[in-house]
């Protein structure tokens, strides 16, 4: 170092629980420990990233250079290291946690068990340098189950971004076939994957995508006497399905295991959403929107009935996102409001749907008198 030039301040230390607060305040907590080393845990929220690889990698966890980095080793003696490699990257509010992880440990502070392995801090590294997901969420994301009813053009692109996010498991539930006619829209197949299952064809994309992900087979359509065996278990059921029986069936099985249910629909030019979240009093449940299926006179004719390819993908991502949100449990999540969207006109609307007191599934006179297969007055397929 040149005589001339000012020395340095000491990096400033603190101690676990004020580095807590920092970070419940929008600090960046960075447990500079090598990998191998955050294998058995670490602070929750906190980023990995071995103190050699800060120089290369920082830019990405860190962008903005004035927010305030607090650096964690096993003794507190490396992260002064760190913390002095920070500061001359430009990183001006560093401080050091005194004691480092063991003193974490050792005052009861919240611990996030088995960190991310190698692949998944690196596959869903912009997933982790949110705040509102970091490590905690990005474990919560792996641990869910996620029911995906219909591997068509709904699970299509709700299936890939899930698989994608990391959601651990992901159950597929369809009894169709790849047809050529699905590929308009239903990205998850392929052209050489016509006339396989759709679940085996969505299988093959998902773990090509992210091999890490679980995806479980149902190759089955829901029916009155399976449906609550096939979407128990789950943190969060999406309806892409294509006709009116399979969603009356999956709402009354939502709403007496009470597993949120997202719920799209397209036609033509236009598509909805919304959550329907039986563990809430306040939700509306699928037949506060339409009380009884519709008679066969009044059904569109589905094998007729056509939609815009793309339409699917924009409700699917939209059920996707209000997948993550719920297993997240962040954001506002889209109950009590059904979002319309019409593509021709270029144009988003939000009703809002409250609970109705008198509905057949969820009102104060409703009563469950066992499932029940409605008639199929819809046997085609544009979902
Ligand atoms: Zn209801």
């Amino acid at each position: 170092m040149n005589a001339a030039t000012p020395r340095q301040a000491p990096i400033r230390e603190i101690d676990p629980a004020e580095a807590l607060a920092h970070q419940r305040a929008d600090a960046l907590l960075i447990d500079v420990r090598d990998d191998n080393e955050r294998d058995a845990g670490m602070p929750e929220g906190a980023i990995g990233l071995a103190r050699a690889d800060i120089p290369e990698r920082i830019r990405e966890v860190a962008a903005d250079p004035s927010r305030e980095i607090l650096t964690l080793c096993a003794t507190g003696r490396r992260s002064l290291l760190a913390a002095e490699t920070l500061r001359e990257l430009g990183y001006a509010n560093v401080a050091s946690v005194r004691g480092g992880f063991g003193r974490w440990q050792a005052e009861g502070l919240p611990v996030a068990r088995g960190a991310l392995d190698a692949d998944a801090s690196e596959r869903y590294a912009r997933h982790l340098v949110l705040p509102e997901i970091g490590v905690a969420g990005q474990q919560k994301l792996l641990n869910a189950r996620v029911a995906l009813v219909g591997a068509g053009g709904l699970g299509s692109p709700a299936g890939l971004y899930l698989a994608a996010a990391g959601v651990g498991t992901l159950t597929l539930i369809d009894d169709d076939r790849v047809d050529r006619s699905n590929l308009q829209r239903q990205v998850l197949h392929a052209d050489a994957r016509v006339g396989m299952p759709k679940t085996e064809s969505a299988q093959l994309a998902l773990n090509a995508l992210n091999p890490s992900v679980r995806v479980r087979l149902e190759s089955q359509r829901v029916r009155a006497a399976n449906v609550e065996t096939l979407v128990r278990d789950h943190d969060v059921v999406i309806d892409g399905a294509d006709n009116f029986p399979t969603r009356y069936l999956l709402d009354a099985a939502c709403r007496r295991l009470k597993i949120p249910l997202v719920y799209g629909a397209v036609h033509r030019f236009t598509g909805q959403a919304s959550v329907f979240d039986a563990r809430r009093d306040d939700s509306p449940c699928y037949r506060c929107l339409f009380p009884e299926p519709p008679s066969a006179a009044e059904a569109p004719n589905c094998s007729e009935a056509g939609v815009l390819g793309v339409l699917p993908g924009v409700i699917g991502l939209l059920q996707a996102t209000e997948a993550i949100k719920l297993v997240l449990g962040i954001g506002e999540p889209l109950v009590g409001r059904l979002l319309c969207y019409d593509a021709l006109a270029a144009r988003f609307r939000e009703l809002k749907l409250p609970r109705d007191p008198a509905c057949p599934g969820c009102g104060r006179d409703a009563s469950f008198a066992g499932y029940e297969d409605v008639a199929r007055i819809c046997g085609g397929s544009v979902g």
